[in-house]
Parts: C-alpha cells; structure tokens; sequence
C-alpha cells in the first residue's frame, strides 16, 4: 500500500519527503487504541438504543449528558473548556508564540435516530486524544490548539455553519429531531441563539482545521487501506426535467404524428448516462425518479416530469455536464417535437474541495507513520465542508466495516481509530511547524 502514497506524491508532483519526516522522539507512539475505544464504549452510553447503537440526536436529554462527559474528558486533558452562541464545545491549549492563529480540529457526537457509536465520536475522542499525548509528553506547540464539538451535525451542520457562513433565520425555526427548535435547542446546551454573531470566526482566524471521521463507504475497508485523504466533500445539483408532448388516443395516433413525452425522456435518460460516462473525470449523473401523465396504457404520455442529479466535488464540473445534458435535450426536443425545460430545484450542497497542501500533509504524516492510504472524495456531508470558507481543510478517514454507516452495526477498529489519531497528531505538528507557509 506504500506504492499508492508514492505514486499519489509523485502525480501531485510534489517533494513530500520534508514534510514526512516525523521528529525522532514523535509521540504518535502513545496514541492509546485501548483508552481511545474505552471513551468511545462510554460515549455510547449516553442514549444507548436496544440495537447496540445510539439515539443521540442533538439537543436530547442523552446529547446534553454526552457532551457533558465531553467536556470532562476535554478539561482532564488540560483543555480551557468553553461553549460559543451556538453550542459548539471548544476546548483550547494555548500556544508558545503570541499572536499565532489557532489549528482547529474535531467532528460531532450527535447521532441519527438509530445511528451507530463511531460517526463523529472518532474525530472527538481523536481529537483530545491528540492533546492528551501532548500534554503527557509535555509538547509545546507554537500555535493554540482548540478541539471543536459541533453542534447538531446531523441536522444540518449547525453548529459549523454557525461558525463559518452563519445561519439562516428559517433553519432556527427548524423542528429538530429533539422536538426543540434548533433555537431551542441551541439554548437547551448552553448557547445563545440571539448572539450567533458571536460564534462566527473569521477567515484567517483559524490557521487550519482538520477533521477526522470514519469513512462511511466501503472503499479503505475492501482495500485493507488504513486512511482516507480526503479531496473534499462532493456537491449536489438537482432539476426537475419537465418534457411536454401531446397526450393522445394511443389505438388511432399513427406512429408518424405523435408527441410522445415518455419516448422523448427515455432518449434523454440514455443521453445523460452517456454523457456522464463519456466525461472525462468522476462526475455521477442520475435520473432517480420520473412521472409520466396523465399515466394510461391508452394514452399517449403528454407529460414527462423527471429528476436530474449530478454531483462532482468541482461545480464547473457539475455545470459542464449539464451543459452538455442541455444541449442534448435541446436536440431531441426539437427532433420530437417536445419541448424540454430544466426546473432547479435547489442546491443541494455546493462542493467543497480541502485544501491541497492539507491533502499532502496528511499524506505525509501517514506515510511517516508507515500507514497505507487513498486519496479519495466523501459522498457525504461534514463540518469540514463548512470549514473550508474561512481556513485551510484537510479531512482524515479511517475505515468502516463494510463500510456500514448510520446503523447500530457501524464499527471501527480500535487499531483504525488509533491510527487515525496518530495521523491527526502528526498533521497538526507539522501544520505547527510551518508546513502550510
Ligand atoms: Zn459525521
């Protein structure tokens, strides 16, 4: 698996050999898989379900007493323990050089109904593991630290957009799973949802942020790949494809007079696939649903309504697709005589690449720690992605058996837990030393 890291380095086209070099007396080596997976058995605790996973969704009873234990945990590693507006747990280390911009890095401990016990749990307890090996190992480090638990992930990235892009009055008035309002909510654990202006960090107010995460899919798992590099977080569009026929007696229509909506779609189905196929890259285009009415065996379909989605972690990409999907339409609907329109129906989510010399630090610090790993995108949605619009980015993935997520039978290793903080540890060292200036 070493081979990947190097032809990853080499096709980056980058000297990584400085930034590898983990110092002599590194203290990844105290990085405990045992106490790691003893915090991770506590954690699950709190709103523990019949299945062996948990029901912790945000601002519940089991959340609150969860991010108690949190807190705990971040106070016995000798972290300044305070909660922002919006509810976000950070717990800060100071620095040795005054005025250095804070390395931010951590997740989320809140669930889905029904969720599993590793899904944010690992980048939380990771991420005071990391200070904890510091502060045993009596490691200064230049820049402050400050270890993030965002609030209600699940639910929206609540608390990372709070922290970044700021949230939208409509999402407070959101019902969480809870039963509270995410405004209540944000009371219900400390925060002040009148004072959201207050969580906001600024761009360059953070010197990084890394996230470290189970990877949720099954890729590093079938690989027998310890991490995950991650590109970055992939961006959703979708339409509604409208496509108007004429509806019509399907026994007296002949074949040469008809505006068949339904036949003009398939063609136009076949045509994305194409497209997103023939493409050059990794784009996925999907036509996941479609209604045709008035929807008769007789009746020759007047309408078609179907849905277009394209993801891909580059919007030009996104774009050039449906460029291309357009133009397509435009062909047939002229040649059917069917007009086709493209309905947005929102932005799902906008793609959200990590930084470059984040992927190739992480790289390094995996490879210094002889750890094989990928570089891949996430087909799922993480405060990471809220993070890149005010600091450089790097996420860290670590395996999921059959990369099962979102289900009481999510599981990690503690080896893989493990190795995933070492990593995290190594990053933010060699972030501190200068590696990104
Ligand atoms: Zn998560």
């Amino acid at each position: 698996m070493f081979r990947q890291g190097i032809m990853f380095l080499l096709a980056a086209g980058v000297a990584a050999a400085s930034l590898a070099q983990t110092s002599e007396n590194s203290p990844a080596g105290d990085v405990s898989a045992a106490r790691m997976a003893e915090r991770i058995e506590a954690l699950s605790g709190f709103g523990k379900n019949p299945e062996g996973g948990v029901s912790r969704v945000a601002f519940s009873e089991a959340d609150i007493a969860g991010r108690e234990y949190i807190k705990e945990l971040m106070r016995e590693a000798g972290l300044d323990v305070r909660v922002d507006t919006a509810g976000n747990i950070i717990g800060r280390r100071e620095g040795s050089e005054r005025d250095l911009p804070a390395i931010m890095f951590g997740s989320h401990i809140d669930s889905v109904p029904g969720g599993g016990n590793y899904d944010g749990d690992v980048g939380v307890i990771g991420a005071i593991e990391v200070v904890e090996v510091l502060e045993t190992n009596g490691v200064a480090t230049r820049h402050p630290l400050e270890v993030a638990s965002f609030t209600d992930e699940e639910g929206g990235l609540v608390g990372s957009v709070a922290m970044t892009t700021g949230l939208e009055d409509s999402h407070l008035d959101d019902t969480s799973h809870s039963g509270l309002t995410v405004r209540e909510g944000i009371r219900a654990v400390g925060g002040n949802p009148d004072r959201l202006d207050l969580a906001r960090r600024k761009p360059g107010e953070l010197a990084a942020f890394i996230e470290l995460h189970i990877e949720q899919g099954a890729i590093l798992d079938e690989a027998d790949i310890d991490i995950g590099v991650v590109e970055g977080i992939v961006g959703i569009r979708w339409w509604d494809v409208v496509i108007e026929g004429f509806a019509n007696h399907a026994g007296t229509t002949p074949m040469n007079r008809r505006r068949d909506a339904l036949v003009s779609a398939a063609e136009l189905a076949l045509e994305i696939n194409r497209i997103a196929t023939s493409t050059p890259g990794r784009q996925v285009a999907t036509v996941g649903r479609i209604r045709a009415e008035p929807g008769a065996p007789n009746v020759i379909p007047g309408r078609v309504v179907m849905s277009l989605e394209i993801r891909d972690l580059e919007t030009a990409k996104i774009t050039q697709v449906f460029d291309a999907v357009e133009a397509a339409a435009a062909q047939i609907a002229e040649a059917r005589d069917t007009p086709i329109r493209f309905e947005p129906t929102g932005v799902a989510s906008v793609p959200a690449p990590t930084d470059e010399r984040m992927r190739r630090i992480i790289a390094a610090a995996a490879d210094g720690l002889n750890l094989s790993y990928q570089v891949m995108p996430s087909g799922a949605g993480h405060d990471a992605q809220d993070m890149t619009h005010i600091a450089p980015t790097g996420m860290i993935f670590v395996p999921s058996r059959d990369g099962i997520s979102h289900s009481p039978k999510e599981y990690t290793s503690p080896e893989d837990m493990a190795n995933g903080s070492k990593v995290l540890l190594e990053t933010v060292l060699a972030i501190d030393r200068g590696a990104l200036e």
